[in-house]
């Protein structure tokens, strides 16, 4: 597939979610070290958000690069979340509005808001 805005977009919304979890790992480390209570719930949030944020590898994204352009032109454009996250294909749906191009991911319903060349 060659549309390479649209793919350098999707690589920098995975960048930036493995940076939105590191922020809510830190902020969990220090709710953890200071309250008391629900401690159990904090230690299983910050378990899951580790693995989450230790899913999101350089060669994990370098493989969704490669598995998007082994795609062809008319396919739909993979999920970055579910590709690098899940090891899991899943199609995002277009949805054009006005100056953003909305995708949305069947899996894992997340939306994707790129804005388009030029707007
Ligand atoms: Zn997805």
């Amino acid at each position: 597939m060659e549309n390479f805005e649209l793919l350098s977009e999707l690589v920098k919304i995975i960048e930036e979610k493995k940076i939105i979890l590191n922020g809510d790992l830190a902020s969990l480390y220090k709710k953890q070290a200071e309250s008391s209570v629900n401690q159990k719930q904090i230690s299983d949030k910050i378990s899951a958000i580790e693995a989450e944020a230790a899913s999101i590898t350089k060669e994990r994204i370098e493989k969704y690069k490669t598995f998007w352009h082994s795609l062809s032109s008319d396919h739909a454009p993979p999920c970055p979340l579910c590709f690098v996250i899940k090891g899991r294909h899943s199609d995002l749906q277009a949805e054009p509005r006005m100056t953003k191009e909305h995708f949305r991911c069947r899996e894992c319903k997340m939306w994707f808001h790129i804005p388009l060349p030029g707007a």
